[in-house]
């Protein structure tokens, strides 16, 4: 199968294409012909199939040549699947087993990778839609964000292996191009796939002649592309997340790349805040004031959920080259690791919340909106949860550097929820 020309597999094609496949019909049981597949994906660009058999599930996800959500006149690589399976290898590596699904078997020609079934799990964005407050999701994801950032970087990699690293996911251009343009730039320009709901005309004419937000985030961009600082997850939002109330799966790495630690938090962080401001969208079976609260909760925990542990790990596990233990504890200084670990913390703060505005801008603005807002039908009533949110995204990017803390942060998002 594996030297065989890359093909497309169809729910039909899939058993007999598969069939072969020793840990598929370990997990599923061996006749294949007995199998049940249906494609499920819902992203932007890949197959996923989930298949069924007499003892088991897996699913199987597969790239494409091209970009689905827009057809085949956007290429893509195939290679993607490549950096997504090694990225999902780190990660499980660096964050814990359980922390992603298991992986049973990648392909690279067929660009795709079999993997754990995520069952009664579902996409956490859609549960925040429903008005679920999940538990664990602060801590599981603030964990799953300090160590994959930290164990990544030079912090706690030696240099040749991280070097080695950096390379190896240096040829994902392409998906880091899909970034660059539709996250950075895309947004602040009349650019060809754009979109954004009529009634909020007014406010996007006035954000896309505003110079100061520009340059801001043009200087978000430029820290993106220039600060090759630790593998990414690259595209950490809240539909690449599967829930239980007890189980947090990150999901989708494809996007994984070196850039700043402060994108996926700020990515992530972003995510809570547009789910806030799309409550009101959704509050017809109901009040989503405990909603609300929850989301704000789940921000400032994950936050300081994040840096307790970064915090750790700089105490207990900085065998990189920065900052070494030479310098500081090893010769009575353990006040210079501490005072450095605050100017890390306190810079990466500063630039996630120019990420979280970037991001909201983007899906608002931009190609790939999220289904937070685009499931409120009412188009005005939808603008009137946009709106505040475009607001408080500017504000992000153009001051993050005088924003002090989450719970700031917070207050200024609720503050500017109700003026709308
Ligand atoms: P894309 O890269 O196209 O966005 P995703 O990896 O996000 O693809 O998967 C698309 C959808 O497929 C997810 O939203 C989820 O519903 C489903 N899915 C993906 N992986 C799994 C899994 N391991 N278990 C169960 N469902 C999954
Ligand atoms: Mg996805
Ligand atoms: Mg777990
Ligand atoms: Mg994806």
């Amino acid at each position: 199968n594996s030297t065989a020309p890359f093909q497309p597999l169809t729910v039909e094609a899939l058993p007999a294409r598969l069939g072969e496949l020793e840990i598929l019909a370990s997990k599923l049981g061996p006749d294949s012909t007995a199998w049940a597949v249906r494609e499920v994906g819902d992203g932007n660009l890949n197959l996923v199939f989930i298949v069924e058999g007499p003892k088991g599930a897996a699913v199987v996800k597969q790239a494409l040549p091209y970009v689905r959500l827009v057809g085949e006149s956007w290429p893509l690589p195939l290679k993607r699947s490549f950096f997504e399976y090694h990225a999902l290898v780190r990660q499980e590596a660096r964050a814990g087993k359980g922390t992603v699904p298991a992986i049973y078997h990648f392909d690279e020609t067929q660009a795709l990778i079999v993997m754990e079934y995520l069952s009664p799990h579902i996409i956490l964005r859609r549960a925040l839609i429903d008005g679920r407050e999940l538990p664990s999701i602060a801590s599981d994801l603030g964990l799953f964000a300090a160590r994959t950032l930290f164990r990544g970087s030079d912090l706690a990699m030696t240099a040749r292996e991280r070097k080695a690293d950096l390379a190896l996911f240096a040829g994902n251009v392409e998906l880091c191009d899909i970034t660059e343009n539709l996250v950075f730039t895309d947004p602040y320009f009349e650019a060809e796939l754009n979109r954004h709901t009529p009634e909020l005309d007014p406010l996007v004419v006035e954000l896309r002649a505003d110079r100061d937000l520009k340059v801001e985030a043009q200087r978000l961009k430029h820290l993106f592309a220039a600060n090759a600082e630790t593998l990414l997850h690259g595209d950490l939002h809240t539909g690449s997340v599967m829930v239980t109330d007890d189980d947090t799966r990150v999901i989708d790495p494809e996007f994984a790349f070196y850039g700043p630690m402060a994108f996926d938090i700020g990515m992530l962080l972003a995510n809570f805040w547009m789910s806030f401001f799309s409550q009101a969208g959704h509050e017809q079976e109901g009040s989503r004031a405990s909603m609300r609260a929850y989301l704000l909760r789940t921000v400032s925990d994950t936050w300081s959920i994040f840096r307790a542990e970064f915090a750790h790990l700089w105490r207990t596990e900085r065998t990189g080259m920065l900052y070494a233990s030479s310098l500081f504890e090893k010769c009575g200084d353990p006040l210079g690791a501490e005072q450095a670990l605050d100017h890390v913390l306190h810079s990466l703060w500063q630039d996630l919340l120019g990420f979280a505005g970037v991001e909201i801008h983007r899906r608002i603005l931009g190609l790939a909106h999220n289904a937070d807002f685009e499931t409120i039908g009412d188009e005005v009533l939808r603008a009137r949860c946009e709106a505040p949110a475009l607001s408080f995204g500017r504000h992000l990017v153009v001051n993050r550097r005088h924003l002090h803390c989450a719970e700031d942060v917070n207050a200024l998002a609720s503050l500017i929820e109700k003026e709308v």
